[in-house]
């Protein structure tokens, strides 16, 4: 392991990683193989031992990535993969797709017409429909209207069709209206794929499970599961239990600088939004908001110290934070505390923190930056 600097660290458990794959495939129907997303650097946990874990260990072969940036990442780290880009490529980028042997996902004929002007070489790609997500895809008020609009797109010639895919909204939801409308975005890509194949088309791939679905609703009709957040251990949605066996990945540590006993009506951080009532034990963490740790945590988190939790007082700084330690005399500089992840009988998790200051776990992940070292363990 390289030697890092102990202020704020990521630990990424490969062990981890590798029990969620196997939960996973486990859910999973034999039709179906996990293409792991691996988007906006692994969620936040490091693209490249993610995915040479991933490919090596876990023999993943399918990896989704959001930009042809990161899908390069994943050809250097992984030359036999396939790769799908999800997102939007700017057309004059198409030989690169192709140079790379990328898989394009393609949401128009008219884009898939620029990409071809852009090279000589066949583009393989996987065609988008949006069938009730409302982002990127083709929209279309009949299954038969849109595979219609799919063989015109491979008579364009040199863009190679393998497969269609979709994009649940509320895969997420126990309510009947959402599973409703999950169900009715699920039936038309599958009659899509039932139309294509009365007109003789044949897709190696047709796939619409994201990790809610390969949860809540699997269906060996998707030939791929694109799971993120489950691959990570995170929930789609804190309401909804995933599999119990489903462990986070990711740990955030940090460590306490200074502990000063302080008297009754010391204020604590800027704006002066924390005077203590009594004499208390404060402790300044080495974290703050440009490692990614929220300032929407201030007065509001916990972090655990010596397998307790204890508060946030005051605002979190930039680079540094202060907690309340009143209650843990063992308390001293140096000692390491976690912010997420487990400490003795206690727990706090990425999906936590999300709910405290009401946003989702995948923000959060995402969210640590750069300047916090990822130390892989396993
Ligand atoms: C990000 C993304 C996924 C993965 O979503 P999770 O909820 O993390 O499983 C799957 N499909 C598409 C199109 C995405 O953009």
């Amino acid at each position: 392991m390289k030697p890092y600097l102990k202020r704020a660290w990521a630990e990424v458990s490969l062990a981890a990683l590798k029990n969620n794959v196997s939960v996973i495939k486990k859910l999973n129907s034999p039709e179906t193989e996990i293409m792991a997303v691996v988007k906006a650097d692994a969620y936040g946990h490091g693209d490249e031992h993610i995915i040479k874990c991933l490919a090596n260990d876990c023999e993943i072969k399918y990896f989704a990535v959001s930009n042809l940036d990161e899908a390069i990442a994943v050809r250097n780290f992984c030359p036999e993969a396939e790769i799908l880009i999800l997102g939007y490529t700017p057309p004059e980028y198409a030989h690169e797709i192709a140079m790379y042997n990328i898989i394009q996902g393609v949401v128009s004929k008219e884009y898939a017409e620029s990409l071809t002007k852009n090279t000589p070489d066949p583009i393989r790609c996987h065609i988008k429909i949006d069938t009730g997500m409302g982002r990127i895809g083709l929209r279309y008020d009949s299954p038969q209207e849109c595979a219609a609009e799919i063989a015109e797109i491979m008579k364009i010639g040199k863009i190679n069709v393998e497969g269609i895919y979709t994009h649940f909204a509320v895969a997420d939801s126990d309510s009947a209206d959402n599973i409703a409308y999950t169900d009715r975005q699920e039936q038309f890509i599958i009659k899509t794929d039932d139309a294509l194949k009365e007109m003789g088309i044949r897709l190696d791939h047709v796939h619409f499970m994201n990790s809610a679905a390969t949860c809540y609703r699997n269906s060996p009709k998707s030939t791929l599961s694109r799971a993120g957040i489950i691959l990570y251990g995170l929930h789609p949605d804190i309401a909804l239990d995933i599999p119990s066996a489903l462990r986070p990945v990711m740990e955030l540590k940090a460590v306490i600088s200074q502990v000063k006993n302080v008297e009754s009506g010391t204020c604590i951080s800027y704006g002066r939004t924390f005077t203590a009532d009594r004499k208390m034990r404060v402790a300044t963490v080495t974290i703050g908001y440009a490692d990614g740790y929220s300032r929407l945590l201030s007065s509001k988190g916990e972090i655990l110290v010596h397998s307790k939790r204890c508060k946030i007082i005051g605002r979190v700084c930039m680079d540094q934070l202060m907690i309340d330690v009143s209650d843990i005399p063992e308390a001293k500089s140096g000692d390491i505390v976690t912010l997420i992840g487990r400490d003795g009988d206690e727990i706090i998790t990425a999906d936590e923190l999300a709910a405290i200051y009401g946003t989702i776990g995948y923000e959060v992940v995402c969210g640590i930056s750069k300047r916090v070292p990822r130390i892989y363990i396993d």
